[in-house]
């Protein structure tokens, strides 16, 4: 499960919508409140102008009241005069409200008609009816006196006085006083604004309990405004009054509408207004268009979202997808790895930053592909060449003695019988003298392939080195043995190696042992073919000879014997010689060093070469003196030519002799030169033999200073294994790897590949057997550090410079 993970897309999808939300959530409320001010805005006009409305309506009444009054006063004028009240104003004015009075109610309103006599007395009140106004009213009207005067009072109803002074006969007779409903001037004002309006009493003037009625003595459309009133402007009705226009508006909700209340103060002194507008319209209007900037808001960000969601569902579909390819790279699925890439180009759009690493996936893959096949390839190599002779591909002598040594096993326990014919080529050291290493090479490989196919599956077939091959047959018995060693000497008889002009043939010694007779280890019975095979030497080419248990008594004195003698006598009489072949630095064409091989100078003045001596000199001890001659030899040319860096070999057993070390210190300090001119070198197959002293061996020279280095690498083991524990400082390649390098894949990849690996570690090349320019120029294309060969210089007794040609370059 993937545990706290969130794609990509909804990363940017949440980022964006939250962004979006709070965007459009300012804007919507921005616009909202700004449509609310603009409603304000709209709505105090409105209120002004219905104030100016309501205040002009009642003094339009006051107005129309003074007018009103010249005509009462002229009411029962035509009635005939009767003489006891012609003169009294009051009763005339009586008898013409008795007759008219109707008409005025009807007409003008008037609900009240007062005739105040001079000392403020009431003589007459119309309709007869009506309760007398209170004594308070009559303190309100006393300014009557000096002019008209005015008062609006609403107790119980709500009527606009004025009173006015009549002039009888040229003095005051008493003053006029009209009271006038305010229903009409209130319905007036609902019909020409729309608002309703409430008259009330002030709170401050009367008590707090008094009832609806009495509060509101004047209300148009009651059913309607008293519950709008109570519901949303109670507050409104409660306060103090304050200013002329009223104070703040109060806005409610009733019954799914909206109103608008506010107070109009001091319409007469107690007595205030309210008026109620119906704001529902302009409300929904509010609402309507802030829920469209909403929704508009909302669409926007759903759209922009789906959008991103789009755009990103194509790359982030195929970065996952090269998500979840890569980690094949670390399996080395490669082909699957292709197929999950998403494919680059191939769409409308240009390539982006996914189709890069798409193709960098591509190449990369390519090139792990590439290097991961080579590589198999060099390890497949390296395994087939830890049991093969590359040059026959015959087994080699590792791998031999592994399945001789099972045969063996079985034979004892099974009671078999069995022979081991030992075989090695006569004069071979002709054909390479005389037409080269790689004639010699092909008529190995010519006589690998006859006895490849002589050999039965159950036989164990192998080239032991050099010119040495044998065959062990499991089950036979002395007659086949023989039978079988004709064959193979008829066959190699028939082989034939042209040379330009020169032709070659070669023949072959076979020694054969019989097991379990002659032995029944694997060292005994080789040891035993070996001699045979001298024997049949002895007998001349071409023969074989079955061991017989003198051979061992008449070997004792024999070639070897003389052989010891003659190592022995060339260490005494100082017939032992150093030659010196150079080691090229191939990036620089320098003379990296020199490594000194040794010769033996025989009583004849002819050179006998290592291979010679070398091998019956580790068997009989005598290498041990040889070497530590070669070491003094070696260091007494140092000090007499400051200039000069040698390589020595060593022997597989300087790595149990003790006293090395200390020779090769003292032999240092006595001829004062610096440890880094000396360098050593032993064969890979001694090192491997006994690992533990070697590594003991190499880190002490190598404390010393001097370098070291691994001789004839590549040859017979599983090396590469080794490469990592061995503390050497340089490689050296077998011959066999370098020698048909500019024509062999197989060994171009396997020097690739060891080169590669040392140089891993650190560790320096050196390839050995570069016999010629080609080999040279694919050497310093692989990065090989250093060459030497044939082709660079050859053995020579003294150490002189040489022509080092540069590497051609390659096509
Ligand atoms: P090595 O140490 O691998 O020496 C290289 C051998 O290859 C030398 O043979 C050299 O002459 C030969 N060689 C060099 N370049 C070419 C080339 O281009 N083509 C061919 N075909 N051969 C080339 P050499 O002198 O006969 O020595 C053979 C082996 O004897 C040496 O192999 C080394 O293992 C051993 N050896 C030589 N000198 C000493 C020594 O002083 N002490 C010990 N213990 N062993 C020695
Ligand atoms: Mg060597
Ligand atoms: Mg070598």
């Amino acid at each position: 499960m993937r545990s706290g993970f969130l794609s990509l897309r909804w990363q940017a999808l949440i980022a964006l919508s939250l962004i979006l939300l709070l965007v459009n959530g300012a804007l919507a409320l921005m616009a909202y409140h700004q449509s609310l001010a603009q409603f304000e805005l709209q709505q105090s006009g409105v209120r002004a102008n219905q104030v100016r409305q309501l205040r002009g309506l009642l003094e339009n009444n006051y107005e129309e009241m003074t007018r009103l009054v010249s005509v009462v006063r002229t009411l029962g004028q035509n009635a005939p005069a009767d003489t006891s009240d012609g003169r009294d104003f009051g009763a005339r004015l009586a008898r013409g409200l008795e007759s008219e009075g109707a008409l005025l109610g009807l007409e003008w309103d008037i609900r009240l008609v007062l005739w105040i006599n001079p000392v403020g007395v009431p003589v007459l009140v119309w309709p007869a009816d009506v309760q007398t106004p209170d004594a308070a009213l009559f303190a309100g009207l006393r300014g009557a006196d000096e002019g008209v005067a005015r008062l609006f009072t609403c107790r119980p109803e709500c009527l606009q006085f004025l009173a006015a002074p009549i002039l009888w006969e040229g003095e005051t007779g008493g003053t006029l006083v009209l009271g006038r409903s305010l229903a009409d001037a209130l319905l007036a004002f609902n019909a020409l604004t729309g608002a309703e309006v409430a008259i009330f009493i002030d709170a401050a003037t009367d008590s707090a309990d008094m009832s609806t009625a009495v509060r509101y003595p004047a209300m148009t459309h009651p059913s309607r405004t008293e519950p709008i009133i109570h519901a949303i402007a109670a507050d409104l009705v409660s306060a103090q009054g304050g200013s002329a226009g009223g104070g703040q508006p109060v806005l409610g909700a009733l019954g799914g509408q909206w109103f608008e209340v506010f107070r109009v103060d001091a319409l007469a002194p107690g007595i205030s207004a309210l008026l109620v507008n119906d704001v529902t319209a302009e409300r929904q209007a509010i609402q309507a268009a802030t829920r469209i900037s909403i929704l508009l808001g909302l669409g926007g960000l759903i759209l922009s979202g789906s959008l991103l969601f789009w755009v990103a569902q194509s790359s982030v579909g195929r970065l996952q997808r090269i998500a979840v390819a890569l980690p094949l790279l670390a399996d080395n699925r490669y082909r699957e790895l292709r197929a999950r890439l998403p494919p680059v180009g191939g769409r409308l759009v240009p390539k982006d930053e996914l189709d890069q690493l798409s193709e960098t996936a591509q190449a990369l893959t390519d090139r792990m592909e590439l290097l991961q096949r080579d590589r198999e390839e060099a390890e497949a190599r390296l395994v087939w060449l830890a049991d093969h002779d590359p040059l026959t591909r015959l087994f080699n002598r590792r791998r031999f003695n592994d399945d001789f040594g099972r045969v063996l096993d079985a034979a004892m326990r099974f009671g078999h019988r069995g022979a081991l014919l030992f075989l090695d080529l006569d004069q071979f050291k002709d054909v390479n003298d005389l037409s080269g290493h790689q004639v010699g090479d092909l008529m190995l490989q010519r006589v690998g392939d006859q006895l490849g196919k002589l050999a039965h599956p159950s036989d164990i077939l192998a080239r032991l080195g050099g010119d040495e091959f044998a065959l062990v047959l499991p089950e036979c018995n002395e007659d086949a043995a023989l039978e079988c060693a004709e064959r193979i000497q008829a066959a190699v008889r028939s082989i034939i190696v042209r040379e330009h002009v020169r032709v070659h043939r070669v023949t072959a010694s076979i020694g054969i042992a019989l097991f379990p007779d002659q032995g029944q280890e694997a060292h005994e019975l080789l040891a035993n073919a070996d001699l045979a095979m001298f024997q049949a030497k002895e007998k001349g080419r071409g023969r074989w000879h079955l061991f017989s248990a003198d051979d061992r008594a008449r070997e004792q004195a024999d070639a070897r014997v003389t052989w010891r003698d003659k190592i022995a006598e060339g260490l005494r009489e100082d017939r032992f010689e150093l030659h010196f072949q150079p080691i090229v630095d191939i990036a620089s064409g320098v003379v990296q060093h020199w490594e000194a091989l040794l010769r033996l100078r025989d009583p004849r003045g002819e050179l006998v070469y290592p291979d010679r001596f070398i091998p019956i000199a580790e068997k009989t001890g005598q290498i041990r003196a040889i070497d530590h001659w070669v070491l003094a030899q070696a260091v007494t040319l140092l000090g007499l030519d400051p200039r000069l860096r040698l390589a020595i070999n060593l022997s597989g057993s300087a790595m149990d002799d003790d006293s090395l070390l200390p020779d090769v210190e003292r032999l240092l300090a006595g001829h004062r030169v610096l440890p880094t001119r000396l360098a050593f070198e032993v064969t890979e197959t001694a090192a491997v033999g006994s690992i533990a002293r070697a590594t003991e061996l190499m880190q002490g020279i190598r404390q010393l200073g001097c370098r070291f280095a691994l001789d004839d690498f590549g040859t017979g083991y599983a090396s590469y294994a080794y490469l990592r524990k061995l503390p050497v400082d340089d490689v050296k390649i077998d011959g066999a790897f370098v020698r048909d390098l500019a024509t062999n894949r197989e060994d171009r990849i396997f020097v690739k590949a060891i080169t590669d690996m040392a140089h891993g570690m650190g560790k320096r090349v050196i390839a050995e057997y570069v016999e010629n320019a080609e080999i040279y120029a694919v050497l310093s294309e692989l990065g090989v550090d250093c060459a030497q060969g044939y082709y660079l210089g050859r053995p020579a007794p003294h150490a002189e410079s040489v022509e080092v040609p540069r590497p051609l370059a390659l096509a």
